[in-house]
């Protein structure tokens, strides 16, 4: 169970794998001292030549260097092909044992049949859209956000499953609707992507500019906590964060170890 076997090295793959990295180095010692730190064991897994790979260069490389800081083994060019009796198997033959595989690799649509139609799912069971996110081979039926595929010449496998992209398209065909026009076409705007990879460790491309380290994982709380509805999680969340951060506490854990209080089974047998 401590082997963590991460599959995929994009944002979701980098961001726990850091996550978990933290805790074998910061937490495990301190809450769980009858665990080695050396037991747990954290993999990632990376089908392509480099972390992160949407981003650019130097978060890519960043990545790595800040997970193999934090003791993650990280395997580029390699892609898993099966997990059977909790045993992954790469694309090389190589086997890994671990009954904590965590999947970051992507979602795949659910399928559905439109019988008497044109319609043909795309990669990854999507749906292939024109540039109003109107279904191809289907009337009036619309896919937004990453059941969408809507290629672009700057994006010919598609725009990215990101929460921008369907944010954007939400609104754009809200207005579409509410107007019944149809006189332009959607455009996604690339707001910059990020990646928190553990404490003080982010990377951030926002457009040309590229940061790392601390100002980015300042740049990422910012973000973060302005998303946040409402004026009360924000406070409640930027007072939990400052309390983490100097405490390396959390408010809520469950921590199972040897009590010694007599067991509840023993004060039952006496009545
Ligand atoms: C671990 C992780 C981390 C991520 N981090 C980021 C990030 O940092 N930044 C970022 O931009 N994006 C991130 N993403 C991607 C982002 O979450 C998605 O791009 C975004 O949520 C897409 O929005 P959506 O509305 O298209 O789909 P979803 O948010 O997936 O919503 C689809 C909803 O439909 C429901 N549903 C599915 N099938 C059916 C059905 N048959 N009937 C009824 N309901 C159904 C699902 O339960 C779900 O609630 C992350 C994704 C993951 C998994």
């Amino acid at each position: 169970m401590l082997s963590f076997v991460v599959i995929g090295g994009g944002p979701a793959g980098v961001e726990i794998a850091g996550a978990v990295g933290e805790l074998k180095r910061y937490i495990l010692k301190r809450d769980y001292p009858g665990i080695a730190p050396d037991d747990l064991s954290i993999t990632i897994i990376e089908g392509t030549d480099r972390l992160l790979g949407t981003m650019s260069r130097e978060a890519s490389d960043t990545a790595l260097r800040d997970l193999n800081q934090l003791m993650v083994e990280v395997k580029l060019g390699r892609l898993m092909k099966t997990y059977n009796d909790n045993v992954i198997t790469l694309d090389d033959g190589s086997t890994i044992y671990s009954e904590m595989v965590i999947w970051t690799a992507g979602v795949t649509g659910v399928p559905i049949e439109f019988s008497g139609t044109d319609y043909k799912a795309g990669r990854g069971g999507c749906f292939p859209t024109d540039q109003y996110c109107r279904i191809e081979g289907l009337e009036d039926i619309y896919a937004i956000g990453d059941i969408g595929l809507m290629t672009t010449d700057k994006y010919p496998k598609g725009l990215p499953q990101l929460a921008q992209v369907a944010i954007q398209q939400g609104r754009f065909l809200a207005k579409n609707f509410n107007s019944n026009k149809r006189d332009r076409p959607f455009s996604y705007v690339d707001k910059g992507s990020m990646a928190t990879i553990g404490r003080n460790r982010a990377v951030a491309d926002l457009h040309s500019i590229h940061l790392s380290g601390f100002i980015a994982w300042l740049a990422w709380m910012f973000i973060h906590l302005i998303s946040l509805l409402g004026m009360r999680n924000k406070i409640n969340v930027l007072i939990n964060w400052i309390w983490a951060y100097f405490s390396y506490n959390t408010s809520l854990r469950l921590l199972l170890a040897g009590s010694k209080y007599p067991k509840r089974g023993e004060l039952w047998d006496k009545g």
